[in-house]
């Protein structure tokens, strides 16, 4: 089976066990076959039937459909972290994960591989992404003149995509990208990663193999959508807004400042980020 349909039918043989609490409650599941998992997604924090803690507070709320769209089950989480560790200690999908999109790319660390899973939850564009990359096992470098495997490893250094070889460097840790007073230039880590992703695909389906400003298009484009279901799935993450641009821009040689900020209401899915061209096409 193509590496990207293992995935809708992740948890495809578990089913609920009854439960008087209904579907709400924390579940415990039990194999079945009589019930088929057809697709998951995390709800919305405003969806009606979101898991809320003992005071009405929403949590991550990961929810699995049949066929029909009808909710088979859901479960909360505190957060992302929390869903990983659920996630890598599942039975059924710990024994699966090797055949699963985005096993080749983080190749083999279960440190990326499952907050890997969480953010193709999040966000199916993510999914469609990495599924692509690992249609090809490998890449020519020119560069290096060599052939290189499409891959995403940990860094201490920038978040980055080395453009020839479609390898993604990714920083857990970096939170912010310029030290900007404005509100877009913080977020979740996992942005960042849903960012260089991009790239590598630019690599693999587009052969960008050489970085130019006009790649920034896509890759803040796919990171704003990852940032959209942060801000309406993740609980904690009002404060977070679209990336309206690359950093800044030049005026007569003079860099002016960073964008301003956007609402939400003021983006959609098509939005055309601003580039540094001034910047970055030299
Ligand atoms: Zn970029």
């Amino acid at each position: 089976m193509a590496r990207g349909l293992v995935g809708l039918f992740l948890w495809g043989a578990f089913v609920v066990a009854p439960s008087p609490a209904g579907y709400a409650g924390p579940q415990t599941l039990v194999p079945d076959a009589n019930v088929v998992v057809f697709s998951y997604d995390f709800l919305d924090l405003d969806d009606p039937r979101v898991v809320s803690d003992g005071d009405g507070t929403p949590k991550l709320t990961f929810a699995c459909f049949d066929e029909d769209h009808n909710l088979v089950w859901t479960r909360g989480f505190a957060d992302i972290d929390a869903w990983c560790e659920y996630a890598r200690n599942d039975p059924d999908l710990s024994a699966r994960k090797t055949e699963l999109t985005g096993w080749a790319m983080s190749q083999g660390n279960e440190e990326i591989f499952w907050p890997l899973q969480a953010l193709m939850v999040l966000c199916p564009a993510v999914r469609d992404t990495v599924a692509a990359v690992e249609s090809r096992p490998l890449v020519f470098d020119r560069f290096a003149r060599t052939w290189k495997t499409p891959h995403i490893e940990f860094t201490t250094g920038e978040n980055f995509c080395h453009q020839p070889s479609a390898t993604v460097f990714w920083n857990p840790t970096i939170t912010r990208a310029y030290g900007s007073p404005m509100a877009w230039d913080m977020f979740p880590p996992l942005v960042s990663l849903a960012h260089e992703l991009v790239h590598a695909w630019q690599r693999v389906v587009e052969e960008r193999q050489i970085y130019g400003a006009s790649l920034e298009i896509g890759a803040i484009r796919g990171e704003n959508l990852v940032r959209h279901a942060f801000y309406r799935k993740v609980p904690g993450h009002d404060w977070l807004r679209p990336r309206p641009g690359n950093r800044g821009y030049y005026v007569n040689g003079t860099f002016t400042t960073y964008f301003e900020d956007m609402e939400w209401s003021e983006w959609w899915p098509g939005f055309s980020p601003a580039l540094d061209t001034f910047v970055e096409d030299r």
